[in-house]
């Protein structure tokens, strides 16, 4: 370890126990690479089935169908300013005066067509009348009234928007997978599709447990508590995902408090989000609870730091992760698992977070034997991304959460990595990589 990074070395905290020493615990049977915990949540996710949402409902969310449109756009030829539409033939010259026969503003046709030497006064989106093919602006004219005369000569087709310049009926407007977003809005809308086939977001639930939890704002901490922040953690994490996620208020470690909340959730969501309890402490019900519930475990346990009792498993459509209770533990787990498993349920693989190479100025041990992803910020160099620890990398330091760019994923294998070697690296926030 270079001294820079100054992350504390601890021994493991269940690493270090064997059966002999902790009699009757359970412990993790195996844990797995966090590659192959992230391969089997994706294969244990169902995507969600398609369904047609409103407009507004489908904003962020992928298409599930490419969209055709149903007709040309614009539906019919129209004005593309304030003026008179008017024969091409009869205004070929300034100087001639025109008789003004009839108006079409948008929204209503003029009933009249237009003869030689006549005008019919027209509005933008206004219907171009039978007989014209042109449209003059009045600013080219004498102005607005029974008749004017024409200051500049005009050409066929001018000021006219085509039927159909826009998209021709039967075109795909939209492919499947396309994020539905104002432009794409816009697109269906003028395509009078009020509704879109999208894949449904995932409803959520978070669930925070521990008997020391107090829901911030609502009273002092007597001794010994602390404020949930999990709760809120994940919340905005699943939301910021795209998820219909709702929170609800945390469950003490008491077996039936934790058991009623734990099957409400599991029978309302999709997607069922705990944190604490995970481990293997005596307060640490989550996992047992579950599975008398009926949840298939997954897996229990992962080779990762933070977040190694990191608990995956399903019961019929729903999924269940059980998060660490350290927040660290919790936010991080959740990018590299609950999120994909979010994004592959709405379609949005392409939302995934970006990976990039990285590098550290410095080497970086790691003998935690397990995959560490460390928080980092990130700097554009001349040799590419580098990388640096934000800090003390303890897994109950919030307000290094505050500071990453990135999660640099160190794998045990080695160690560690060597100054300048390339290292693989999550992004978190997008914006610095513009
Ligand atoms: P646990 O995984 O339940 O053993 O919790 C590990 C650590 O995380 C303990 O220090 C807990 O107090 C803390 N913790 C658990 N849940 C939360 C939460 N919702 N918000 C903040 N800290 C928590
Ligand atoms: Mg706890």
């Amino acid at each position: 370890m270079s001294g820079s990074w100054g992350y504390p070395y601890r021994r493991e905290r269940y690493g270090s126990f064997t059966e002999k020493e902790a009699p009757g615990m359970q412990l993790f049977e195996k844990l797995i690479d966090h590659a192959q915990a992230a391969r089997l949540v994706l294969e244990n996710t169902p995507r969600l089935p398609v369904a047609d949402m409103p407009l507004m409902e489908a904003r962020g969310l992928a298409l599930a169908e490419d969209l055709k449109a149903k007709f040309d756009s614009p539906p019919f030829d129209n004005s593309a300013v304030d003026g008179y539409a008017v024969r091409s033939e009869d205004a070929r010259e300034a100087g001639r005066t025109f008789e003004v026969i009839d108006e079409a503003p948008a929204g209503r046709p003029a009933t009249r067509s237009v003869g030689s030497g006549e005008a019919i006064k027209i509005f933008t989106g206004g219907v171009i009348p039978e007989g014209a093919d042109a449209v003059v602006m009045v600013e080219n004219t004498s102005g607005w009234g029974e008749e004017f005369e024409l200051k500049k000569a005009a050409t066929a087709g001018q000021n006219l928007r085509a039927a159909g310049e826009d998209v021709r009926e039967g075109d795909m407007i939209l492919r499947a997978g396309t994020e539905i977003g104002a432009p794409e809005i816009a697109l269906a809308a003028t395509q009078g599709y009020g509704e879109l086939p999208v894949s449904k977001r995932p409803r959520v639930v978070v669930l925070s447990t521990g008997t020391e939890l107090v829901e911030p704002g609502t009273r002092e901490l007597s001794p010994g508590e602390i404020f949930d922040s999990n709760s809120f953690a994940l919340l905005a994490q699943s939301l910021e995902a795209g998820a219909d996620a709702r929170r609800v208020t945390a469950a003490s470690d008491d077996a039936d408090v934790l058991r009623a909340a734990m099957e409400e959730a599991l029978s309302t969501a999709d997607v069922v989000v705990t944190s604490g309890g995970v481990s293997v402490g005596e307060k640490d019900l989550v996992k047992g609870t579950l599975l008398d519930l009926g949840v298939e475990q997954v897996f229990w346990g992962i080779k990762l730091k933070p977040g190694k009792p990191v608990f995956f498993g399903k019961r019929e459509d729903a999924r269940f992760f059980g998060l660490p209770g350290n927040p660290v533990s919790a936010m991080v787990c959740f990018e590299l698992f609950v999120r994909p498993a979010l994004m592959q349920m709405m379609s949005r693989e392409d939302r995934h977070r970006p990976r990039i190479g990285v590098y550290f100025d410095e080497d970086v041990e790691n003998r935690f034997g397990r995959m560490h992803a460390m928080r980092v910020t990130l700097t554009r160099t001349e040799g590419g991304w580098r990388a640096e620890s934000v800090g003390a990398q303890g897994s109950g330091l919030v307000s290094s959460l505050t500071k990453a760019d990135a999660l640099a994923l160190i794998g045990p294998e080695s160690e560690g990595v060597r100054a300048g070697e390339p290292v693989e690296a999550i992004v978190l926030r997008e914006e610095v990589l513009l």
